[in-house]
């Protein structure tokens, strides 16, 4: 069963991976660049900086720099300082960035697949899936990133939603996105 999984996982990433890869050469874009792109238009502000890029992609330092100069200079993304610590810069993907990846992520022939799916078996095959990620990054050792809505720190109090870590309000939508202070 083991076997299988992999071989499922490794076959739809591949496949994923193809049609990413044929979608960014209309920018010139490396998969590793595209990677990181996305993973800045699914990121919260507490993880859009180099470091986190660097530990969600697992990748050196050099190649993340490398990859974030070149979507900054094709005006995919900015870079922005925290308007409270100075010392902290934030990626942020420009509207050029944004109308890119709603037009290729997620790829049309991946959305034409799953939407074959019921809503039931979609949601129930999201949850497994998380699952195996979640032990899969725990036995790795890795940082979790998970969505911030069933982070154990995640906390509706009469006044709105909070983080329990930082003490700063959340909206709906922040509470969609990956966090790398995610905690079970
Ligand atoms: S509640 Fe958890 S996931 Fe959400 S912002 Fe705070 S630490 Fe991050």
């Amino acid at each position: 069963m083991n076997d299988e999984l992999f071989n499922l996982i490794e076959r739809l990433a591949n496949l994923l991976r193809q049609e990413t890869r044929a979608a960014g050469q209309s920018l010139g874009l490396q998969p590793v660049q595209q990677e990181a792109l996305y993973y800045l238009s699914t990121c919260n502000r507490y993880s859009d900086t180099t470091l986190a890029v660097t530990e969600f992609l697992g990748l050196t330092k050099g190649t993340v720099s490398q990859s974030l100069k070149v979507l900054e200079s094709k005006k995919l993304i900015v870079r922005e300082k925290d308007k409270s610590d100075k010392r902290i810069t934030h990626l942020k993907v420009t509207e050029v960035g944004n109308i890119f990846l709603a037009a290729t992520c997620p790829p049309k022939k991946f959305t034409e697949a799953v939407t074959q799916l019921s809503g039931k078996d979609q949601s129930n095959t999201a949850t497994l899936l998380s699952e195996i990620l979640r032990n899969y990054q725990i036995t790795a050792g890795r940082n979790a990133f998970g969505v911030c809505r069933n982070c154990k720190f995640n906390q509706k109090t009469p006044e709105g939603i909070v983080c329990g870590l930082t003490q700063e309000s959340l909206s709906t939508g922040d509470t969609l996105l990956i966090c790398r202070e995610y905690c079970t």
